[in-house]
């Protein structure tokens, strides 16, 4: 049901949504791509198989990022955001409720919660490498779409400024890209994939060859068509809200 080989990068934002101003001209959504290309290329040289939701800059729903990363079986999601505030890298899992239990049919909205324990063993692995990268990784449950419809261990990245050092900067970059490799390369040969998903109707003396479950498509979009001039929906800032105000 994984492919061992995959991982699915998503560089949040795109197209019209520019995500957060870092500074000046500089906008989310290039950060976001700049880094996802940065780390897709150390993950290749590592032999992994990199699905990215965006090669360049496309406008993308939800919806269709989730589904890109589903129809891929990804061993690993990582969405990937970027901040001008705060010190060091949030990382989030759903927020969803763990429902390890089987299911035939997953419900597209809360898919991710057959997998919030496997991104819990994700989010230790990525958090402990970038603690000793010295990231500062604050760890957070945040259900940012499209988390919660993921089918695979998922965890979300929004870096900011570490010590100071700028987030498009190349050094700060590649040595975040090379602690979450390192993460994923070590953790991947530790991952123990979910037993299969039992059929409840299939014939208990059968062999177990399970399907693979199948997602319920989110029903038909309730989003009406942004009005042109209209302020564009962003996804909102994950990081909390630290004791004394300053993030
Ligand atoms: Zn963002």
């Amino acid at each position: 049901m994984y492919n061992r080989n995959v991982v699915f990068l998503d560089p949040a934002h795109g197209g019209t949504d520019n995500g957060a101003r870092l500074s000046g001209k500089l906008q989310e959504k290039d950060v976001t791509l700049a880094f996802e290309q940065r780390l897709r290329s150390l993950l290749q040289a590592k032999g992994l198989t990199v699905v990215s939701a965006r090669d360049g800059d496309a406008s993308m729903t939800s919806d269709q990022r989730a589904d890109i990363a589903n129809h891929s079986r990804p061993i690993a999601c990582l969405l990937i955001h970027a901040t001008s505030s705060g010190s060091g890298a949030y990382l989030a899992t759903s927020s969803l409720q763990a429902d390890p239990e089987p299911h035939s049919v997953l419900q597209w909205e809360t898919a991710q919660a057959t997998y919030v324990s496997q991104s819990l063993s994700l989010l230790e692995g990525l958090t402990s490498a970038l603690a000793s990268a010295s990231f500062k990784p604050v760890t957070l449950q945040s259900s940012v779409p499209p988390i919660d419809s993921l089918t695979c261990p998922a965890v979300l990245i929004e870096f900011g400024p570490k010590s100071g050092t700028p987030v498009n900067d190349e050094g700060y970059q590649q040595q975040l890209a090379d602690a979450i490799t390192g993460a994923l390369v070590a953790w991947r040969t530790t991952f123990d994939p979910p037993k299969p998903v039992v059929d409840p109707s299939a014939d208990p003396s059968a062999p177990k060859a399970a399907p693979r479950p199948k997602i319920k498509p989110p029903v038909a979009a309730p989003a009406p068509p942004t009005p042109p001039g209209a302020p564009l929906r962003s996804v909102p800032s994950i990081a909390p809200i630290k004791p004394g105000g300053a993030r």
